[in-house]
């Protein structure tokens, strides 16, 4: 067999474990894995390296098409971030772009403004909504092809923006769960307490308070614990699976396993910024670092790194949520927008905190960043080196630090709570389907080879 592509001499993470092997790859899919494959157009030696699934992000928040957001982040400048950090694959939020996808028609709207511009494969989530629940909203988006559903429980969008996001009440998660449970897809939650937070960061900013660590104590702890208790317990009454996003405190993850040891169809992410930072840090970096759930303090990052290694935490995501800088740039922490810009360098993050720092093994990693979400969301193709997959690869250097700085990010708005820090390995090349995306020294190729998966 003549095959495109062959790895050699890397240290390959398999579903199994690492292994010293080689890799054949014909027409994007992973032919072969074994020792001494030979006869292929192209040889990639990767001594030295470690070859690792791609990672499937499934939290990014793209804002095109994006009307008042379209300067946020573009899919050419976002799926170009990823080939850069080595996410082959992300779920796309439902939000911040305009019109939110909500239906059929606003699905295929992001379809065709993504077109010809994806450099990633990306596949979509479907938003429920207070206002999608009577026009078959839920049942059309699941024929266009979303991989999953997403909903807010904290107040989320813009009232005043025609066809923007709207977070739901009760009714609506309940009613909305009843009907996600017969689509067999999951419903991603975040989970948050919308009038108690609401409410204390009004009383906040009215006391006079503009700090980012006094909007951390607006968002306490117990605000994302009873959101979470609730959507589960709704989950339990409707069998609709659920997946609860950005778990930002240890006792979250508690209330996962207690449901999962009941039988009922739930389990949850953390971020990778939750990992990094903690609350004591972020009135130094300023309101780049404002997220909601926000970062809180070293107990409760420790216990989401004893939950992460525990199994119980399935994914770190990125929850990638750009906007433009003036909307960072507040005297008060209140007035910033919240989204934190990441996924470039997230691999590479996690490869060096939970690996390198913490001794994580590959196969854990690899099924964190890949196996684990591709799995939860069904996306076959993806999400492990298997032959029959898609070759999806990257190629990791460990020990390998470097200095982020902000021209090296290809975000449309160049800036990161990461920028200036020192991290410990790199992404040094990326296969989307067998063809290389980016290489560390000749750059990011000029071909846009991503495409949406539709399920
Ligand atoms: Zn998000």
């Amino acid at each position: 067999m003549q095959y495109d592509l062959i790895i050699k001499n890397g240290l390959v993470i398999l579903e199994s474990g690492e292994t010293y092997t080689d890799i054949a790859i014909k027409n994007g899919k992973i032919a072969a894995i074994g020792p001494n494959l030979v006869q292929a157009d192209e040889i990639i030696d990767a001594n030295g390296l470690i070859v690792s699934p791609g990672m499937v992000d499934i939290h990014v928040h793209i804002s095109e098409p994006g009307g008042v957001r379209h300067e946020w982040e573009g899919y050419i400048t976002g799926t170009k971030a990823c080939a850069k950090g080595g996410v082959t694959t992300f779920v796309e939020m439902p939000l911040n772009q305009l019109p939110a996808t909500t239906s059929g028609e606003t699905l295929r709207t992001k379809y065709a403004a993504g077109e010809g511009k994806l450099y990633v494969d990306v596949a979509s989530y479907g938003g429920l909504v207070p206002y999608n629940l009577t026009n078959n909203g839920i049942a059309e988006q699941v024929e266009e092809g979303v991989a999953a559903f997403k909903c807010f429980m904290a107040t989320c969008g813009d009232p005043n923006l025609d066809g923007d996001f709207a977070n739901v009440n009760d009714y609506a998660l309940w009613e909305g769960m009843r009907q996600i449970a017969k689509t067999g897809k999951v419903l991603a939650i975040h989970a948050e307490n919308a009038a108690i937070t609401d409410i204390l960061g009004q009383q906040a900013k009215a006391r006079g308070e503009s700090k980012l660590s006094q909007y951390v104590a607006t968002r306490p702890a117990f605000t994302e614990i009873e959101a979470i208790r609730r959507a589960i317990f709704f989950a339990k009454q409707t069998g609709c699976p659920i997946h609860i996003c950005h778990v930002a405190c240890p006792e979250g993850v508690e209330e996962v396993i207690k449901a999962r040891q009941e039988g009922i169809n739930v389990t949850c992410e953390t971020c990778i910024h939750y990992l990094y930072f903690t609350t004591d840090q972020l009135d130094a970096i300023g309101p780049i670092a404002k997220c909601s759930p926000p970062i809180r303090d070293q107990q409760a990052q420790e216990g989401l790194w004893k939950y992460l290694f525990a199994g119980h935490i399935i994914t770190a995501v990125s929850d990638h949520s750009p906007c433009t800088y003036d909307l960072k740039d507040k005297a008060n922490a209140f007035d910033a927008w919240g989204g934190i810009s990441g996924v470039q360098n997230n691999v590479d993050i996690m490869f060096d905190e939970a690996v390198q720092k913490r001794g994580m093994s590959l196969k854990q990693f690899a099924d964190i960043i890949a196996k684990n979400p591709a799995e939860r969301y069904n996306l076959p193709t993806k999400g492990s080196i298997q032959v029959g997959k898609d070759a999806d690869i990257i190629f990791i250097k460990p020990h390998s630090s470097y200095v982020l700085k902000e021209q090296d990010l290809e975000y449309r708005n160049k800036f990161s709570p990461y920028v200036g820090r020192q991290i410990g390995a790199q992404v040094v090349q990326t296969l989307l389907r067998g063809k290389t995306i980016y290489q560390i020294n000749a750059g990011i190729n000029s071909t846009p080879r991503g495409e949406f998966i539709r399920r």
